[in-house]
């Protein structure tokens, strides 16, 4: 599984991950109502999670992803985890009717960085997990991926329609 590999010293200084002050943005999907066990595998975490009120930076209230160990601030699941959670900063958004891996700038690691970086870890998730989606598979994530998409999320790589060509 493909797993971007930002250091644990930056997100543990950060705190940014796995706490969240909207439901709806950048949670997993699989803590979400439309998501849950009828993701497809990449994004669907060893047992389910949900979220939980919590606290965050300056210990302002949040909600918190019940999987992450507070002791040590890492996912219980790590390694396992969900893939939208293994990619970031890099989102999956679903733009301009196709889907695509792009990058969120507010996360301190995109820049540090150069482009091909990313790049190169989207294109490891295209050809080893993408790839084995179905039609139906899409069906699933494109609502969520849809809502996922912000204006200043750059793109970093388009991702064929699952189950056609990639130049479809
Ligand atoms: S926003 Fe980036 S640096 Fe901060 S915790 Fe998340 S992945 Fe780590
Ligand atoms: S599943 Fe793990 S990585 Fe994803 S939000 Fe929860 S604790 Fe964080």
């Amino acid at each position: 599984m493909v797993v971007l590999p930002v250091p644990e010293a930056l997100c543990r200084e950060c705190r940014l991950c796995c706490r969240f002050t909207d439901a709806d943005l950048l949670t997993p999907w699989a803590a979400r109502p439309e998501g849950g066990a009828s993701l497809p595998g990449p994004f669907r975490p060893p047992a389910p999670i949900a979220l939980r009120p919590g606290t965050g930076r300056m210990d302002l209230p949040v909600l918190v992803c019940d999987a992450l160990r507070e002791e040590n601030s890492r996912c219980g699941f790590w390694g396992d985890h969900p893939a939208d959670c293994r990619l970031y900063p890099l989102v999956l958004v679903h733009r301009d009717g196709r889907f695509l891996l792009a990058l969120d700038p507010d996360c301190p690691f995109s820049s540090r960085e150069d482009p091909a970086f990313f790049v190169e870890f989207a294109t490891r998730f295209r050809e080893e997990e993408w790839v084995r989606l179905t039609p139906a598979d899409a069906e699933r994530i494109r609502p969520l991926a849809r809502r996922e998409d912000r204006p200043h999320y750059r793109s970093v790589l388009p991702l064929p329609e699952p189950g056609m060509s990639r130049s479809a």
